[in-house]
């Protein structure tokens, strides 16, 4: 895309810095696979410290990084619940079905959260014709409810739950840092409630390629050998851990400028009458808006603030969403939000 345009599609269209194409270029390599990078090493030891968890893999994707979980943690026919608007249960391919052979079953949340008091129903009781109740998978923050945070007091409640039924707790927690910076709590304090945590360093932390699942010994062991299988060990793969080093190294703080942004934007946005924000949901680097009072489908909406030299993306059926990350500035921000009223009202 073009360097002309205001990109808010996503946080994940940016575009490694000098400094850390720069790390690198200098990176020391090996071969990964014979577990000779010293650099995937590092990535992996500084990550797996950070979460509080006794080790991390680097994995391509973020989709890799949640299948090799549920792959990690199930047998085929197992179920697993995640809320209905989960990037794994929408956004996957259908890789649960497809990778690990078990069912998803989805509830609904409010902005993506839902309650340990509620899942009792949804367990399945230990009966030969029914499926067993594996994982329990929550979203923090939540994407696709506008980068919502899942609060840390529900979290402990579900790990008890978890712990007590005997269910493995997972993390997609690919903007993990954005909670983590938007709430000033740890990675590790949110990471100590779950058995495996994933998170991507290819989002607001601006490396062009990667992610992690990180957990016990054990359980990376069991993911490790089924990346292999997944087509994910990769050789001098130091060259691309380096971006994801730099990016843990100095990209995590400056999140809270895109929670500005963010904040900025979506307040402007709520002054059009077109649209219909809740500006609540706005906790971290997403914005949603509503174009139903526009009379158009957010195709429209997209569609003709690109002509304006803005690009957003599709959230859901009635709703477009923007991002906020490293490669757009305030100043962006202040002219996409100009654009909009000009265009809008
Ligand atoms: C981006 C994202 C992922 C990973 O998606 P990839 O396309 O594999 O990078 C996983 N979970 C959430 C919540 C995400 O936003």
């Amino acid at each position: 895309m073009s360097q002309q345009f205001i990109d808010l599609r996503s946080d994940t269209v940016t575009r490694p810095s000098k400094a850390m194409r720069e790390a690198m270029a200098s990176a020391e390599v090996g071969d990964d696979v014979f577990g000779e990078d010293p650099t995937v090493n590092e990535l992996q030891e500084t990550v797996a410290l950070l979460l509080g968890k006794e080790k991390a893999l680097f994995v391509p994707s973020g989709c890799m990084s949640n299948q090799l979980a549920l792959k990690a943690h199930t047998n085929a026919g197992d179920e697993v619940i995640m809320e209905q608007d989960a990037h794994m249960f929408n956004y996957e391919t259908a890789a649960p079905a497809i990778m690990s052979s078990v069912q998803v079953k989805t509830i609904p949340g409010i902005r993506g959260i839902f309650k340990a008091e509620e899942l009792p129903p949804h367990i399945r009781p230990d009966l030969y014709y029914m499926p067993k109740t594996k994982v329990i998978c929550v979203e923090n923050t939540h994407n696709r409810a506008g980068g919502t945070i899942f609060p840390l007091d529900e979290i402990k409640k579900l790990s008890a739950f978890c712990k007590e039924h005997g269910i493995v707790f997972h993390l997609d927690g690919a903007r993990l840092w954005n909670a983590s910076v938007a709430t000033g709590i740890p990675m590790n304090e949110w990471a100590q409630y779950f058995d495996s945590v994933s998170v991507c360093f290819s989002k607001g932390l601006g490396a062009p390629v990667g992610s992690a699942i990180c957990g016990t010994t054990e359980f990376v062991t069991k993911a490790h050998k089924w990346r292999k299988v997944f087509g994910g060990g990769m050789r001098q793969s130091g060259i691309i851990a380096a971006g994801a080093l730099y990016a843990v190294k100095n990209n995590i703080e400056r999140l809270k400028e895109d929670h500005e942004k963010a904040k900025y934007f979506a307040q402007e946005l709520s002054t059009i009458r077109s649209f219909t924000v809740d500006l609540e949901s706005v906790q971290t680097n997403i914005v949603l808006a509503d174009v139903q009072k526009s009379g158009k489908t957010p195709n429209e909406v997209i569609a003709a603030m690109k002509e304006h030299g803005v690009l957003i993306s599709g959230g859901t059926f009635t709703k477009f969403r923007a991002l906020m990350h490293l490669d757009v500035s305030m100043d962006q921000v202040r002219y996409a939000a100009e654009k909009f009223k000009q265009v809008f009202n």
